[in-house]
């Protein structure tokens, strides 16, 4: 069974037309299911009783379950873990900084890459979630805390590209008028590189998305060591794809660089960053790494991390911080379902 929660415009009125409803039903449940967040039938107040059981038959209004929140104290961070309908575990984040209000999710169980940075790749692939899964965590997490959500990050488990149609599709109800219409400036989706993709992805949304591509390291020794795919997308592949789009369609492009004391952290290394983000005027955010149980590397000294953003700067290369304990949880994402995979 499909959950309402993937629906569009035009699916939508495909139903209500094979069910003899009329069209504007359609536009009707949209509102429960996009504005409202509804989890259980009878909220569909304006929905007759006849068309709500026939819809019941084929359909889920809503797949994800609450397993676990964590408030933290200390953070302005909500981390929600929900289990889905085949019993699989995800999480997303919620980051209160002031009027942002910013929801991580995750767009897929487990990740291909592997990472050995990273929490989701740990515990190996399941499956992609569905559109509908990706916009339940964000209806569910407006839901429970009653915040007015400001902007989206696909930066929780998974590679969005590596699931292209339904990041797209929940990408659509995220913008459009009959779904959240939230602006496009306001999301974020964050990759570790596949080229074509990246193409595909900037192009079919017009630039109007949010597009962050995941460097880590100038080199492709150390860059194939800490992003796997990058033997199969090498950085003269990525580079060139990035070179186009900056040329062809006039995108800006923001990289994530997760800082490794040792690693990735040298005034080489920076200097070769700078080389590669002056030509395309991208930004730089900085990430310290965020240490997972399994793993022994750490962040370099705060020290280091000056440096290496002031050597950016000296390149005019303009740079940001992740530095708030909210904001270094986008980082941490995928870590709470290790928690409960391993627990089990
Ligand atoms: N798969 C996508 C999006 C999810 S990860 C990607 O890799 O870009 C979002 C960001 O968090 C990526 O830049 C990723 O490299 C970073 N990240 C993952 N684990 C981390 C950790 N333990 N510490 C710091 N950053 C981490
Ligand atoms: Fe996957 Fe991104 Fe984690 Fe790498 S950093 S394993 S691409 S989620």
């Amino acid at each position: 069974m499909k959950s309402l929660y993937s629906l569009n415009l035009k699916e939508a009125e495909g139903i209500m037309e094979s069910l003899e409803a009329p069209k504007y039903r359609a536009a009707q449940l949209l509102r429960w299911l996009y504005r409202v967040h509804v989890r259980s039938w009878d909220e569909l107040k304006n929905i007759p009783k006849d068309l709500r059981d026939k819809l019941a038959e084929k359909y889920f209004l809503a797949s994800l379950e609450l397993a676990e929140e964590y408030e933290n104290a200390k953070n302005p961070t909500t981390k929600y873990l929900f289990k889905t309908h085949d019993g699989h575990f995800l999480e997303s984040v919620l980051i209160r900084q002031g009027d942002r209000k910013t929801v991580c999710v995750s767009t897929q169980l487990g990740c291909r890459v592997r990472c050995p940075f990273c929490a989701s790749g740990k515990s190996g692939f399941f499956r992609n979630l569905t559109a509908g899964e990706i916009i339940e965590q964000i209806a569910w997490i407006v839901r429970k805390s009653h915040c007015q959500i400001t902007n989206v990050v696909f930066m929780g488990m998974g590679e969005p590209l590596d699931n292209f149609d339904e990041v797209m599709k929940a990408l659509e109800i995220l913008t459009a008028p009959w779904g959240f219409e939230m602006g496009g400036r306001k999301i974020t989706v964050s990759t570790s590189g596949v080229p074509e993709k990246i193409y595909e992805f900037v192009k079919r949304t017009d630039g109007r998305i949010r597009l962050s591509v995941s460097l880590h390291s100038p080199f492709d020794e150390t860059r194939s060591r800490l992003i796997p795919y990058n033997r199969k997308y090498p950085l003269k592949a990525l580079l060139a794809t990035l070179y186009k789009i900056h040329e062809d369609l006039k995108r800006d492009i923001t990289f994530e660089y997760t800082l490794i004391d040792g690693m990735n952290d040298s005034e080489e290394d920076a200097k070769a960053v700078a080389k590669i983000a002056r030509p395309l005027q991208a930004k730089i955010n900085l990430i310290p790494y965020n240490p997972i149980r399994e793993i022994t590397w750490k962040a370099p000294s705060e020290e280091k991390m000056k440096h290496f953003r002031s050597i950016l700067e000296k390149e005019k290369v303009r740079s940001t911080f992740r530095k708030t304990a909210g904001q270094e949880v986008e980082g941490a994402c995928g870590q709470l379902r290790l928690d409960r995979v391993t627990r089990r």
